[in-house]
């Protein structure tokens, strides 16, 4: 027997492991230019690989969740939001006998699609972009996998698998995409659902966490949210004793852990009533199958409402996003008047994509801190 375990082992493991309803890699749709396999890493590996090893992941790291970087050092930004929520999706996978790198996959490229300064950067790309075909960070996040990304001679992009890129895809393509784009179906795969829910669950948590932290949301009302007084209140009595500090750091991970187990314990049920014979039954069911049960989808609800009010819309965080505007405003107006100012592998896209969508696609990749040295540069004095 073989010391090594190489691509045909894995994918015969997954047979054995691995749900009847999950995405096996050997059953994968392929890539839109084909490629030949690799010896020791499956489809979805592969895909996980070609996303870490990106541009547009390493800039992640400095791109706005909510709290701009100079809140302090140890606020979320999209690269570490982006990995708590691949831990969180890795941990269900697991569980549920799903494919954890297809899951893995489709987390760590959920979020390349953003602009810089968060929603607010998205908001005034996309006033921009109104007449000339629009803008959204999901379909932003599959141009990039799909056309943006260097990665061979061969192809544009990433060249993932159909499967992954029907987990970014997210909502289905309502837009000109210059590839073929994968099929709407009534459900996406379950590693798909599972990227989804794990984004939530892990923003909803370091949310509430950087917002203590910051001072912009106060114990006092977080009392209100049945959510989190009643894990608080569980942490307590199992550990009466702990500092302030501890009771809030046992407070956020037993919140991560209830949401999980939640989590995995309503959908395997609605799993096994529904009991699809395989990935394409699941794909044809009237509802998603991954989801939390209907006490704390309630209570979910409830604390993302609020952090909605009391955190996203607090004069702080929003003063801070008001430079998305001039910035974002400034530099599209700088390279429309001057393409001659854009980067050459940008201008050589103008002739692909029209100048418009290159430059929204440029804008669109930059980091905060390039996009404000670049308007400071260009476009103020
Ligand atoms: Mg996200």
């Amino acid at each position: 027997m073989s010391a090594l375990h190489d691509r045909r082992a894995l994918e015969e493991t997954e047979r054995q492991q691995l749900a009847p309803w999950a995405a096996f890699s050997a059953d994968s749709r392929g890539r839109i230019f084909e490629e030949p396999e690799h010896a020791y890493r499956t489809v979805f590996q592969r895909d996980r690989d070609r996303i870490v090893h990106s541009r547009a992941f390493r800039r992640l790291e400095y791109k706005t969740q909510v709290f701009v970087r100079h809140e302090g050092d140890h606020m979320r930004n999209r690269l570490t939001h982006t990995l708590e929520a691949a831990q969180i999706a890795r941990t269900i996978a697991r569980a549920m006998r799903l494919n954890e790198e297809l899951a893995e996959a489709v987390v760590l490229a959920h979020d390349l699609g953003h602009t810089p300064f968060g929603h607010a950067g998205e908001r005034v790309l996309a006033e921009l972009m109104k007449d000339h075909g629009d803008f959204d960070h999901n379909r932003q996040s599959l141009r990039i996998v799909d056309l943006l990304e260097e990665h061979s001679a061969d192809f544009r992009g990433l060249n993932l698998s159909y499967e992954t890129r029907e987990g970014i895809l997210k909502h289905g393509c309502h837009w000109e995409h210059p590839v073929p784009v994968p099929e709407a179906t009534s459900q996406p795969n379950l590693e798909a659902q599972v990227a989804d829910h794990s984004d939530e669950i892990a923003y909803t948590n370091h949310d509430l966490d950087d917002g203590l932290r910051s001072g912009l949301l106060v114990l006092e009302e977080l009392s209100e949210l049945p959510l989190w007084r009643d894990t608080r209140e569980a942490v307590r009595e199992r550990q009466p004793e702990g500092s302030a500090r501890v009771l809030h750091l046992r407070t956020i991970a037993a919140l991560i852990d209830r949401l999980v187990t939640d989590l995995l314990e309503a959908s395997s049920a609605r799993l096994s009533a529904r009991a699809p014979a395989d990935l394409a039954a699941l794909r044809a069911l009237p509802e998603r199958a991954v989801g939390l049960g209907a006490t704390l989808r309630g209570q979910l609800a409830e604390t993302k409402r609020f952090l909605s009010e009391r955190l996203y819309h607090h004069p702080r965080v929003l003063e801070r996003s008001r430079q998305a505007t001039p910035v974002i405003e400034g530099l599209f107006a700088c390279f429309r008047s001057d393409p001659g100012l854009l980067p050459a592998h940008v201008q050589a896209r103008t002739e692909i994509d029209g100048v418009e969508r290159a430059i929204a696609d440029y804008v669109a990749g930059m980091t905060d801190r390039f996009a404000l040295q670049n308007h400071e540069r260009l476009v103020a004095e």
